[in-house]
This record gives C-alpha cells, structure tokens and sequence, in this order.
C-alpha cells in the first residue's frame, strides 16, 4: 500500500506537539508525501491556539517544499455534536477534522448519546473526517456511524497514533477496530490511514493498520490517501 498522503498531525500550536509547521512540512517531503493536513487542535484544549489561528492560516500558500498542505483543524466535539470553533471559521478551513477528546470537555458515556454527538458532528456540511471513532473509551454504533458518514461524504479515519506502543493511554484495541473496518466496508465508506503525528519522526507512520484494511477486504479505491488525484477531486480541493 502507498500512501502519499497523511491527514492528521498536529504542531506547536496544538500546546502539547513539538514541532513547527514548516519543521512538519519539510519531513512530510522527505518522506515523499504528496498531501498532508495540518490539523491542530481546537480551542477546548488545553494549550491550544486561539480561534484566530485558525483564521490566519489561509494565509499559507497551497504548496511548500512541493507538499500540498491542506489548512485544517481536528476541531472537539461536544456533547450536543457541536464543534469549539464558530461555524464561519470551519467553513473557511480546507480540510476540518473533528474527534471527541475528554480534555476538551466531552463527558458522555452512554454509546446511544455518544453516538448521537457523531451523528449530528457527521451532519455538518463543513467536516471532512472524523478522527478516532473506534476509541472504545467512547462506544458507537458503528453501523449508525458508516452509514451517517456515506451518506454525507465524511471520511473514517484509521489512527495510527492510537497503536503507538509508546503511548500512554492508547487508545487502539485490534478487535474493535476490526469490528470498525466491518461496518465501513458494509457501507462502502472512504478512509484515511494517518498518523496524528505530535512529533516529525511520526509523520506517516501506519502502526500497522494497513495489515488490518486488508485483512477485512477494503476496497483500494476507498483509502483515500494512497492516490493524491482522488483525494484532492474528492475533497472539492485543488
Ligand atoms: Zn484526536
Ligand atoms: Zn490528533
């Protein structure tokens, strides 16, 4: 499998990664990446940037080093599904990504109210991805989920970071995420494999994942990030 593209990774401005924009984009050429999204973390979390960040990041040119870096956030999701950044802001961005994090805020526990947050995260015209939803610390139906997804052309992300072995408090668990892959291909959905990189060296990393997109038969021309002219025609990007 290659893929050329890695939509999630945060920067400095995420308050808790250690790199700076440019430092991100200059390994992401190395590694021969073609597209990558910077995809910093919304407001509710602790240490993150100010709303204008996200404002003032139109600023950046579509490419450097020959990378196309597409201006995103991974925006939080509350507990009625809205996101922490004002709606004019996220329709501005390239690329919005979007996961429930429990620094920011989210406190439900129930999988039928945690899977209605997602549902109504996945209703909005403005996100592009959900990031993590296989993390089993905050159950959905995934079925409910894929099909939500289908429907509104929003992508399922595989988290590499999540099965990061160094990590404490992973999040990944094999079998649920196989039960995920399930309910994706049911439903035909796109998916993107990233890394949620916090520091350079992680930049493309896959942690594996791929094994398991095989495993469970996911159509080649459902990961969207192993063909830049798909992705970007899918994402209404040039
Ligand atoms: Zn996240
Ligand atoms: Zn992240």
């Amino acid at each position: 499998m290659n893929l050329i593209a890695d939509l999630h990774m945060h920067t400095l401005a995420s308050g808790h990664a250690y790199n700076t924009l440019m430092e991100m984009v200059k390994k992401s050429a190395e590694k021969k990446l073609q597209v990558i999204a910077i995809t910093d973390h919304g407001p509710q979390m602790p240490g993150a940037s100010h709303e204008y960040y996200f404002g003032n990041l139109l600023i950046l040119p579509d490419y450097i080093y020959d990378v196309r870096v597409l201006k995103g956030c991974e925006a939080n999701i509350l507990n009625d599904g809205s996101l922490d950044l004002p709606e004019y802001r996220l329709e501005n961005l390239e690329f919005v990504a979007a996961g429930i994090h429990p620094e920011a805020e989210f406190d439900l526990t129930e999988k039928k109210d945690i899977t209605k947050s997602m549902l109504a995260t996945i209703n909005k015209s403005y996100v592009k991805m959900i990031t993590h939803p296989d993390n089993p610390k905050f159950p959905v139906d995934f079925d409910e989920i894929s099909h939500a997804a289908y429907e509104n052309n929003v992508i399922l992300e595989l988290n590499a970071g999540s099965f990061d072995k160094f990590k404490i408090g992973r999040r990944g668990v094999e079998e649920v995420t196989l039960k995920y892959l399930q309910a994706i291909k049911k439903y035909n959905v796109k998916i993107s494999i990233n890394s949620d990189a916090h520091y350079i060296d992680e930049i493309g990393r896959t942690s594996g994942l791929e094994k398991l997109v095989q495993k469970v038969g996911i159509k080649e021309e459902n990961i969207l990030n192993n063909n830049k002219e798909r992705l970007l025609k899918y994402l209404n990007l040039k």
